[in-house]
């Protein structure tokens, strides 16, 4: 398979028929809901399902592309996907993880956004492409292909008052104004586009008419779009974001979530809202333990939304599917931003948002010259004579944005999606993971016997995920349930006990070996004395929401 390559909705839906073929075992494919336009929302099950229903597994969540042009991630989680189809009857490690566990893959939230993004005659919207918040086209100026060559460029329009310049580096390049610069040629910069209700004078950027953002619809802190653009009308009201709620409410075996977007090479987590000293201190050293194994594997930095990568230093976003995920389900949730130009130009830890307001030009130019090298050769397109039916005289040119700063030019997606399918995999080995430690009975009298059970939790991950899961009570407390033949009654013990909670290796993260401290609380004891005739079988159920469930028989001898 060929992953230096962005799948289109009919080719993905054409890669998952043919993986269900040949792995009947290990993958099924159903469709979670119909997106806004009625396509299909895949989701891919992958488990080995001769070891059980995917429900009785502790599981892993991947997704990608809720927001339209980031159709990188697709790449990224069918990758994944491959690798660990492929490497099921040839990688033990592999192999055990889709016997114990269960990955949840969608790969694409939101194939309308894509098809619009991906078409002949592209269209780039945020998320959806349902009109919001009004129907009608809002007045100014909106991005799209306006001659006809399938890329949506750029236009500089010359102005005395405009803030950019020739690039004194290369003629192709546009650099900023200075702010006391007075006797030189200056432009205007804008969207390839036309303008709605143009009066001949004033250009307004218009508002998009396609102004959702999937990723601001999530119930978590959810505000109305007076504070948060995109957020749609109430929480999870749209088809794509509604379908994944449900999907996930119904899953509660899912511990660690993670969901690919693009650009900024960077691993995010919660929260978006709030400073890593007000949330649980437990669970951030959890975060950061399981964020430095991805840096290791993808050499991307594992950082906090909200000290990190907040669009604007006075205001956070709300809404979104990482902060939601860890704060009402406990989930370890991360967002991971593929790609990036700058860094790929070799611009070392640039600051993801400052770097917007301010850079040296230097850096321009060294992100063009290495587009020259390695991208298409549209990437970057020299400015050409424009007569544009509303603005008059301008020149398009400039970035052909969709391949070269939102996702990678098509030699490069395998190799940035790459250490990112070993950490899904790795994560797969963190997995809460119920196991029956001892089970033995000992004959009391001819009809009497006595039944001891020991189980264990054999994961990192506690059979709660994490203390917000425990606080949210999102997850059941691990419990077994005793099945008697006819005749036979507990003299000892009751039919449904509660085992409470196991812990895994999670709560020893002390590197300090002075303080001796590994009590075996990943473990629980149980003990019932049943009268039964001899050759009675009971049944037992070892149930655990996070970290699987075991079904068992014993035979009384
Ligand atoms: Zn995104």
């Amino acid at each position: 398979m060929d992953f230096n390559h962005y799948f289109t909705n009919e080719e993905l839906s054409d890669q998952l028929d043919a993986w269900v073929a040949k792995y009947p075992d290990l993958i099924q494919v159903t469709s979670i809901g119909n997106s806004f336009e009625g396509r299909p929302i895949w989701l891919v099950t992958l488990t080995n399902r001769h070891t059980g229903a995917d429900t009785t597994k502790p599981a892993i969540w991947i997704d990608a592309n809720i927001h339209a042009t980031e159709i990188t991630g697709t790449t990224a989680a069918l990758y994944t996907v491959n690798r660990l189809l492929e490497g099921y009857g040839s990688d033990k490690g592999i192999a055990a993880l889709l016997d114990k566990s269960v990955y949840y893959v969608i790969p694409r939230i939101n194939p309308d956004g894509a098809a619009w993004a991906m078409a002949p005659n592209p269209r780039y919207v945020r998320s959806g492409v349902r009109p919001y918040p009004w129907d009608e086209k809002n007045e100014g100026l909106s991005s799209r292909d306006i001659n006809g060559d399938g890329k949506i460029l750029q236009m500089r329009l010359q102005d005395p008052n405009g803030d950019w310049k020739v690039s004194r580096l290369d003629p192709r390049l546009m650099e900023k104004r200075g702010l006391n610069e007075n006797s030189g040629t200056y432009y205007r910069l804008f969207p390839e586009g036309l303008l709605e209700d143009y009066d001949g004078y004033i250009i307004k950027m218009a508002r998009p008419l396609e102004g959702l953002d999937f990723n601001r619809n999530f119930p978590f802190e959810w505000r109305t779009e007076a504070d948060q653009d995109g957020a749609g009308p109430y929480p999870a009201s749209e088809p794509e974001i509604r379908a994944l709620v449900d999907f996930i409410a119904k899953h509660p075996n899912i511990n660690i979530a993670i969901t690919f977007h693009t650009f900024s090479r960077v691993i995010l987590r919660p929260y978006s809202t709030k400073s890593d000293d007000d949330m649980n201190t437990e669970d951030l050293w959890v975060f950061k333990k399981i964020g430095e194994l991805g840096s290791k594997l993808t050499g991307y930095r594992c950082v906090s939304t909200f000290h990190d990568f907040k669009y604007h230093p006075k205001e956070v976003t709300t809404g979104a599917f990482d902060d939601w995920m860890y704060d009402h389900h406990g989930v370890f949730t991360y967002t991971i931003e593929l790609w990036d130009l700058p860094t790929a130009a070799g611009i070392k830890d640039r600051k993801w948002i400052e770097w917007w307001r301010e850079h040296p030009h230097e850096e321009d130019l060294q992100i063009l010259k290495w587009i020259d090298e390695h991208g298409a050769p549209d990437a970057y397109m020299e400015w050409q004579p424009y007569e544009h039916p509303q603005l008059g005289h301008v020149e398009m040119g400039g970035w052909n944005y969709m391949y070269t700063w939102r996702n990678p030019p098509l030699d490069f997606v395998e190799a940035e999606v790459k250490g990112h399918c070993d950490y899904m995999l790795t994560l797969g080995e963190l997995l809460p993971y119920l196991k029956i430690h001892t089970l033995n009975i000992t004959k009391l009298s001819p009809d009497k016997y006595h039944l001891n059970l020991v189980v264990e939790n054999t994961g990192f991950l506690p059979s709660y995920t994490s203390q917000q899961g425990k606080s949210r009570k999102s997850a059941r407390p691990v419990r077994v349930e005793l099945q008697l033949p006819d005749g036979a009654r507990l003299t000892s013990g009751k039919l449904k006990e509660e085992l409470g909670h196991l812990e895994g290796r999670s709560n020893k993260l002390e590197v300090s070996a002075n303080f001796a401290d590994s009590p075996t609380d990943n473990r629980a004891r149980l003990e019932w004395v049943i009268q039964a005739a001899k050759g009675s079988v009971i049944k037992l159920n070892v149930l655990s929401e996070r970290a699987g469930s075991i079904t068992t028989e014993v035979i009384l001898k």
